[in-house]
């Protein structure tokens, strides 16, 4: 008989990470079916919506009751994201989770030693402008060390485009480096034809100059850093490409861990593994940019084609 208690800390924090991200997807699903969206502006195309609210409260509650050690660290500023709220808390853990061997290396790692990065909702902006729901993610990241090792991605409305009917429950997905992802089948591309994704609603000239410089046969623009992952995990790009600031790291870490989990990598312009450590200041900005590509030679290439200029724009903007 498999009891959670006994078991080590990164599978039962991910198992529960699994049960609350599937709930806060119903949620995000269940408030956008209300129309009460609850807009508000929080800077140039950075917004924010009940659902982010809800969905945020939902697994920083529900996590910080299971794991009262860890650190969680969430995108929404919100007074009062721990409030207990009966509504809110929830129990749900995937018992499959518990029955995996858990690589050697995390067999010692204790509920103090890991941080958790919450994005409610990822892909807010086309969420709000009705662009598209499959862009959306519920995002929870965990790290070690300051390095992302296990990534949990809710899809609410996968498989359901904006006016169709709402009958998708979505689905889960998680990967753990040195175990490898499920709920998902990777698909590694063939090489000829390189396509690249980058973001629909936060592009500028360095992301446009690093694009041209790799000489795509096809760019594909949309929104959300998991949503943009996933497409270079499931074979429908080669790489996602954003040399600028704007994702933090609550957008990159789940989609980073489940990524590299299935072989892939996700790391600054200048191919550097990006450090997920608390700070004091919550400055959370991945200042030097995010590249994620689906093998590492595809990764070397993209990090070698990124013009200099951009790469030395970035570093005098950079502020940690
Ligand atoms: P996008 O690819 O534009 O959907 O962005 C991926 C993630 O990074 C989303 O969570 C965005 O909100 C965030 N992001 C990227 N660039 C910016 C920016 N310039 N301002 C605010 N958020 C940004
Ligand atoms: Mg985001
Ligand atoms: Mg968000």
């Amino acid at each position: 008989m498999l009891t959670m208690d006994s078991k080590p800390a990164m599978l039962r924090i991910i198992s529960s990470a699994i049960g609350v991200a599937t709930r806060a997807g119903a949620e995000v699903r269940q408030i956008t079916r209300t129309g009460k969206l609850g807009i508000v502006d929080k800077g140039v195309c950075d917004y924010q919506t009940e659902a982010d609210r809800r969905a945020q409260r939902m697994i920083v509650v529900s996590l910080a009751k299971k794991f009262p050690k860890s650190i969680i660290v969430g995108e929404e500023d919100l007074v009062d994201d721990k409030k207990a709220d009966a509504s809110l808390l929830v129990e749900d853990a995937d018992e499959s989770v518990l029955s995996q061997t858990l690589p050697k290396e995390y067999e010692n790692v204790k509920e103090e030693d890991v941080t958790i990065w919450i994005d409610p909702l990822d892909g807010t902006s086309e969420f709000v402008k009705g662009v598209s729901y499959e862009h959306v993610t519920v995002l929870i990241g965990i790290s070690v060390d300051g390095k992302s090792v296990a990534g949990i991605i809710n899809q609410p409305f996968y498989g359901q485009k904006v006016g169709e009917e709402d009958k998708t429950t979505g689905r889960t997905m998680w990967g753990l480096v040195g175990l490898g992802c499920f709920g998902v089948t990777p698909k590694l591309m063939t090489e000829d034809g390189l396509v690249i994704t980058t973001t629909a609603s936060h592009g500028n000239e360095n992301i446009e100059k690093s694009i041209a410089s790799l000489k795509p046969d096809k760019v594909l623009k949309v929104g959300g850093a998991g949503h943009k992952v996933l497409l270079v995990l499931e074979g429908r790009a080669h790489s996602y490409v954003f040399a600028s600031a704007g994702c933090k790291r609550w957008d990159t870490s789940a989609p980073e861990a489940i990524l590299r989990s299935a072989g892939g990598q996700l790391t600054d312009a200048f191919g550097q593994t990006i450090e997920y450590k608390f700070r004091s200041d919550g400055n959370y900005q991945n200042y030097l940019g995010v590249i994620a590509s689906a093998s590492p030679k595809i990764h070397s290439k993209v990090i070698e084609s990124i013009p200099q200029e951009v790469k030395d724009g970035l570093k005098s903007k950079s502020k940690l």
